[in-house]
């Protein structure tokens, strides 16, 4: 965009100190998606999409088309030997004098998805039909390159959806999303992520910022749109990558948690999405959330609920749990280092902590020596497992427990959790009974499904004297 070209470089330079890791840049014709490959084979940092955004759709030809699908199918198409040295870094207007006549082979290997495309009801710089015709060109090459689409999307939610289901097409992101949460929630059911720009730091747009708290972790972006959309506390000026922290940090204030952990989770979703840089390869044996310290010592359990997050995703929170071993009781104190610094410990992970007792009993006992707070979550079959009453062994160690209900009565239970155990039940509310004799603080969860009877466990808790925390479906972590 001109509005970089005084400056170009030095707005790089303070996106990477601003840490992020990666820029995608736009091209919305034929001219900026030349420069946006250009840009992103000059600097590590950039990577390309490339498309033309429905304001322009009405200057649409095959032949502009055909040079895009080149670019996205991995086709250079000037193959001109270079007469002249390619521009160097930093020089010249915006960063490279000549950018979008350069003489050296365009690759595409930078070109990470096909886009801006979509619906402009709105502002309807091209005629509607002509919108339509052209999103759904830019689909189908999508289709065939197997890149993800960028939809634009402004007053055409119905039409957008409908021209997105009939592509086929289950890979792309609705990019600084306006619509309602409806509209998020089909797109996502399409396998689209949702990206928030910068209007989400305006307190006066509470439906952004409601829809900006819900969206699960799986499917949430974040994006500046510089240099437009500029996000709070820099309102009314050209916007710029290194803001992005503010649309993060307003985010991740929405939904209860650090500004550090929305960046993992984004950081992630963009890598996923737009197959940049590595995926963390190893599951963690210890990671941050909030100011906690999880353990991730086991991915085995005794239940096979449904909801449960390890049936479809390898991440919580941006951190891979699927793990290749169970570690030591060494490895994982080292992990810890000083369990003082965080609010709590707490045995998690993708499994049930309780089938490595010996283990737990370990660390807790240690992090107890240490200064730490300890606390177990469980799904309350630690006594079948250990065919004992166990928990006489944690008393002194263990801060506090919390313990997976789940259901209001047996039949429930076992059609959700799907415990190997029969009698499973039933001894969930026994082991939480008997915890609160050894345990300082006890509570029960239940997760918000169809068909359990959220009232009723809160009696079941009631009686038993704990405390319980009702779950929103698919917020873990
Ligand atoms: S008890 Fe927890 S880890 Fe085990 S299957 Fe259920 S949700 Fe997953």
């Amino acid at each position: 965009m001109d509005e970089f070209n005084p400056d170009r470089e030095n707005v790089i330079e303070r996106a990477k100190d601003a840490g992020i890791e990666a820029i995608i840049t736009i091209g919305s014709d034929l001219e900026s998606c030349r420069s946006a490959i250009e840009l992103s084979e000059k600097y590590d940092i950039i990577y390309a999409a490339i498309g033309i955004h429905p304001h322009d759709a009405k200057d649409f030809t095959e032949e502009i088309f055909n040079q895009i699908k080149e670019w996205a199918r991995g086709q250079n198409i000037e193959h001109s030997p270079p007469t002249q040295p390619s521009p160097s870094r930093g020089e010249g207007k915006g960063g490279g004098e000549g950018l979008g006549s350069g003489p050296w082979a365009l690759s595409s290997k930078r070109v990470v998805a096909i886009g801006e495309t979509g619906l402009d009801y709105h502002y309807e710089n091209s005629p509607r039909d002509i919108q339509r015709e052209v999103f759904r060109k830019h689909l189908v090459l999508a289709r065939e390159t197997g890149l993800p689409a960028v939809i634009h999307n402004r007053e055409a939610k119905k039409d957008t959806l409908e021209i997105i289901r009939e592509s086929g097409i289950n890979k792309g992101v609705l990019h600084c999303f306006s619509g309602d949460m409806d509209m998020a929630e089909r797109a996502m059911a399409m396998g689209f992520y949702i990206s928030i720009a910068g209007p989400v730091t305006f307190k006066n747009v509470r439906r952004l910022r409601e829809i900006a708290r819900a969206i699960p972790d799986d499917y949430l972006l974040i994006e500046t749109d510089a240099p437009y959309l500029t996000p709070e506390p820099f309102r009314g000026k050209r916007n710029e990558p290194s803001y992005l922290v503010h649309i993060a940090r307003t985010i991740a204030e929405l939904r209860g948690i650090t500004a550090e952990d929305l960046a993992r989770i984004t950081t992630l979703n963009a890598k996923r999405l737009f197959r940049i840089g590595q995926l963390p390869e190893t599951g963690e044996i210890a990671y941050k959330i909030r100011g906690n310290l999880y353990l991730n010592i086991t991915n085995r359990c005794t239940n096979r609920c449904s909801f449960c997050v390890r049936f479809h995703t390898d991440y919580v929170k941006g951190h891979n749990l699927r793990l290749s071993y169970e570690p030591a009781e060494e490895e994982l104190k080292d992990a810890v280092g000083n369990p003082s610094q965080y609010r709590e410990v707490v045995f998690c992970g993708y499994g049930e902590p309780l089938l490595r007792l010996d283990l737990v009993k370990g660390v807790a006992r240690w992090i107890k020596q240490n200064n730490g707070k300890v606390r177990i979550n469980t799904n309350g079959h630690g006594n079948l497992i250990n065919g004992r009453n166990i928990l006489p062994e944690l008393k002194g160690i263990v801060d506090s427990i919390s313990i997976s209900l789940d259901a209001h009565d047996e039949e429930t239970y076992n059609r959700i959790c799907r415990p190997i155990f029969k009698n499973a039940f039933r001894e969930v509310l026994s082991f939480t009974k008997e915890a609160k004799k050894f345990i300082p603080e006890v509570q029960v969860t239940v997760v918000t499904l169809k068909g359990v009877d959220i009232e009723k466990c809160k009696k079941i808790a009631e009686d038993l004297g704990v405390k319980i925390r009702v779950r929103e479906l698919d917020v873990v972590g």
